[in-house]
């Protein structure tokens, strides 16, 4: 995970980035326009004196719509569009039959240590943008022509349980058009913060529908949210068999759950895969040493800093057991059961938005360089 260590520039980092907030949700010349990320639903209610796990989505978009966001959408939507481009790199990876594996790109506290220690890999890293990142490249192209008509400057704001989030928004890969994608990243701590200053009784707040269409997304988006999470929803996308028990077996592989380093095989449409599933940046340079050294060969790996994945990220209340982890991990596939939609192929404005801009300008969803 990150560094916890209250030091007094991390105050002023807090203390700036929640004072731009304001400024922005009090310009009225600005549309400003929240994401909220898997992870943050099932740990804000802590922050108020809830139990952890508890999806409080609804009051968490009641909150943001008192304190001025226009529009409240789910960052679980662009994660459905990571599954989908990752499945494709996926697939074409397998038929590279590569020695070495794909790894996952959506944790940048990931990306960057490995950028850092193992630069050969960095290859091997997936070409997506991070769902963050999709989702404001994404927002700021739909909304363009309507800054155009009412000159109201489109302002994206990220709900994040990292501050890892905060740095990968101003990578220069991600300023495009004269703007950052993201122009904001709050963590799940410091909204809490804004919450309590602007005197709203978090508890009392009568639940509220995220905003349509960019607010509807699939189980498989909001599990990325745990460790495990986005290699179950690659392969949920992966398998031909599309039946609720092809579903249900998936969750018995074996990439569920806390253990530091998961492994699963799998047989995918005839092919036998291997899966390993790690949370923890120690673990994660244990497992690639063996894999450079040859003792270990997976086709994927999924890799998260943060012990338990972005539930555990550094920007969430501070759990206090390793129940509260687990708890949150619960919150997380409850709302995958509870969502009508398992698959992000499945998700009506994914379908729509491939039919739209992103079939004029794919690019969007991938890191430039690559
Ligand atoms: Fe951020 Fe941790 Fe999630 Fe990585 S695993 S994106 S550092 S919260």
């Amino acid at each position: 995970g990150q560094c916890r260590t209250v030091c007094p520039t991390g105050a002023l980092v807090i203390k700036k980035d929640i004072d731009r907030a304001w400024n922005v949700l009090h310009d009225k010349n600005k549309r400003v326009i929240a994401q909220i990320a898997p992870a943050v639903r099932v740990a804000m209610g802590e922050e108020f004196g809830l139990k952890a796990g508890e999806v409080t989505m609804g009051k968490i978009v009641a909150a943001l719509r008192k304190m001025g966001f226009d529009q409240v959408y789910d960052t679980a939507l662009a994660a459905d569009l990571t599954v989908i481009e990752e499945s494709e790199e996926f697939k074409k990876h397998l038929d590279s039959e590569s020695k070495l594996p794909l790894f996952t790109s959506c944790c940048p506290a990931w990306v960057k240590f490995a950028e850092q220690k193992y630069p050969e890999l960095t290859e091997n890293i997936s070409s997506c943008r991070s769902p963050q990142q999709m989702f404001g490249a994404v927002i700021k192209e739909q909304f363009r022509s309507l800054k155009e008509t009412d000159g109201k400057d489109n302002v994206v704001i990220a709900i994040m349980p990292c501050t890892a989030k905060k740095y990968e928004a101003v990578r220069p890969e991600n300023f495009n058009n004269g703007e950052y994608d993201v122009d904001m990243v709050i963590t799940t701590q410091e909204l809490a913060m804004m919450i309590k200053e602007q005197g709203i009784v978090f508890n009392e707040l009568e639940d509220e529908a995220l905003d349509m269409p960019f607010g509807l997304a699939s189980g498989a988006g909001i599990i990325f949210g745990v460790t495990g999470g986005v290699a179950e929803a690659v392969l949920r996308h992966c398998y031909m068999d599309k039946s609720s028990s092809s579903l249900k077996n998936l969750a018995f592989t074996g990439i569920r759950g806390m253990k530091g380093v998961k492994e699963a095989e799998v047989e995918l449409n005839g092919k036998t895969i291997r899966i390993a599933v790690v949370h923890g940046l120690k673990n994660a340079d244990n497992l690639i040493k063996s894999v450079i050294n040859g003792e270990k060969s997976y086709n994927f790996i999924e890799v998260m800093a943060c012990p338990g994945g972005c539930i555990g990220g550094a920007g969430q209340p501070i759990p206090h057991s390793l129940n509260d982890r687990i708890q949150r991990t619960k919150g997380i596939y409850n709302a995958d059961s509870a969502s009508a939609i398992k698959r992000s192929e499945e998700n009506p404005t994914i379908v729509a938005l491939y039919n739209g801009i992103l079939k004029r300008n794919h690019k969007l969803l991938h890191r430039s360089n690559k």
